[in-house]
């Protein structure tokens, strides 16, 4: 990278909020030397030896003692960020650690040591070429990973694997390219050029093989991203009831947030490691019944992630039939929001496990308390999400991930387009490829703006 990274130092706590066995501070940059040899105490003139673990008192400057623990020093270049890094490893109450980083600060004012910004340490991991961009989402990625595949796959990407099927791309890219702008140079062999090199059929080959890229990717994003799903309907039909039996099929509820204040109310299952997100509208009040403000804007937030849904499920008891109440919910919907009716209760009502594709929405006759007619649901929003069961241990992917393929791709199909052309368009047919290999870049980031930098970066927590 020609970029030039800020070798502050700068100091977070690493480990998450809240009481843990232990903790861990975590300083990065240069000149932490005589903050090492403040807060850990040691005598003058000697430093932690790299990579060993050394147990010791962290200390106040008055001597009295923060914490007992571990003092782990890594020289740069061989770090996590590539700078030299101290961690120093207490225990995970949050007084214990804020006394900590403070004294830290403290000692490290003299080098310019500051707080860390959000993804700070992972941002300077990538700006000295530790990692990858990719590499560096799949760290955030990897953290928020809500099913077990969603963390595989995370760490594949992490591990490079994703970042070098796109360098293999770009390599193909690149050879192609060479063979046109080499004969750009002797303009009269471009008649031939074509034909020749069979530049047409590399360029195919390329183009399949990206492809499959994106459609691999696509899954990836989908491990990460999962399918929003509201679920609707009135009380009664047996929603509760449904989210148990899907949830209690798979082995764990991966996360119930009881909404964060009198936010949305979402529960994530998973079918087949896809994490699906369910918005339970039960937890939705109308808006007008709300008490007050910070209510009203949190039951206007739930009905916007109503209107991003992939899908709505609209529960209704089969052995009662629709009701004038569902008019009103249906009225509610956003059009575009495609709509499976779930008729409940079978059991009462005595129709069959069953779906059927009707004109104004699939159907699905179900009982949430037999578990009868729950794969018809499950295979349902699989096929809605696009799920295809590979077997092969994936990668995991973002929308901005898929966004630079599919930019990749349409450059890609021009440059097919005026090789068809045989017009002998080789310079337009060379830009197309010059542009293609940048969006294809831009994934790992080895060309990217630094306000795509700051957004993706912004996103972390502190201290990662
Ligand atoms: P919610 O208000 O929509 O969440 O409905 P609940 O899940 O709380 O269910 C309401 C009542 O209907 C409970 O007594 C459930 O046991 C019952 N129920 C739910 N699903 C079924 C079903 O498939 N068959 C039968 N017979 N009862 C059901
Ligand atoms: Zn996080």
């Amino acid at each position: 990278h020609n970029m030039n990274p800020d070798t502050t130092p700068i100091a977070a706590i690493a480990t998450a909020p809240g009481r843990g066995g232990i903790g861990v501070v975590r300083l990065s940059g240069r000149g932490l030397e005589p903050v090492m040899q403040a807060v850990c105490a040691l005598p003058p003139g000697r430093l932690l030896t790299p990579r060993h673990a050394t147990y010791l008192d962290f200390v106040q400057a008055d001597g009295s003692v923060i914490d007992q623990g571990l003092a782990l020093f890594f020289k740069g270049p061989h770090s996590y960020t590539g700078e030299d890094v101290l961690e120093l490893q207490g225990h995970g109450g949050p007084v214990v650690l804020q006394m900590l980083l403070q004294r830290c600060l403290e000692a490290g004012q003299g080098v310019g040591l500051r707080l860390a910004q959000p993804g700070e340490f992972t941002q300077r991991a990538f700006l000295n070429d530790k990692l990858d961009l990719a590499q560096a989402e799949a760290v955030a990625d990897l953290i928020e990973a809500s099913t077990e595949a969603a963390a595989k796959s995370a760490s594949q990407s992490l591990s490079g694997v994703f970042s070098k099927v796109i360098h293999g791309l770009v390599d193909q890219v690149i050879h192609l390219r060479m063979l046109v702008e080499a004969t750009l140079d002797f303009p009269e062999e471009e008649i031939d050029f074509l034909e020749k090199s069979d530049a047409r059929g590399q360029l195919a080959r390329i183009r399949a093989s990206l492809q499959q890229v994106f459609e691999q990717a696509a899954q990836g994003a989908l491990l990460r991203d999962g399918l929003n799903v509201v679920l609707a309907g009135q009380p009664n039909v047996g929603k509760s009831s449904l989210l148990n039996a899907l949830a209690g099929s798979d082995v764990a509820i991966v996360t119930a947030i009881a909404g964060t204040t009198r936010d949305k109310v979402t529960e994530t299952i998973q079918i087949e490691g896809i994490p699906i997100n369910i918005i339970d509208t039960a937890g939705i009040r109308e808006a007008a019944d709300a008490s007050d403000e910070v209510e009203r804007i949190g039951i206007e937030r739930t009905w916007g992630a109503v209107r991003d849904a992939d899908v709505i499920l609209h529960m209704l008891d089969a052995s009662r039939g629709p009701t004038r109440a569902d008019d009103k919910i249906v009225e509610r919907f956003p059009p575009n929001v495609p709509v499976i009716r779930l008729w409940n209760k079978i059991d009462l009502s005595g129709h069959r496990a069953d779906i059927e594709q009707l004109p104004d929405a699939t159907h699905i006759y179900l009982s949430a308390t037999d578990h009868t007619g729950l794969h018809l649901l499950r295979a349902e929003l699989l096929r809605i999400a696009g799920w295809q069961q590979t077997g092969e241990s994936l990668y995991l992917a973002r929308e901005r991930h898929l966004v630079a393929l599919k930019a990749a791709r349409e450059h890609l199909d021009m440059a097919a387009e005026l090789a068809a052309q045989n017009d002998q368009a080789l310079d337009l047919f060379a830009e197309e490829l010059r542009l293609a290999q940048d969006r294809l870049n831009s994934i790992t980031g080895a060309f990217t703006s630094d306000d795509l930098l700051g957004v993706i970066f912004s996103r972390f927590c502190i201290g990662k």
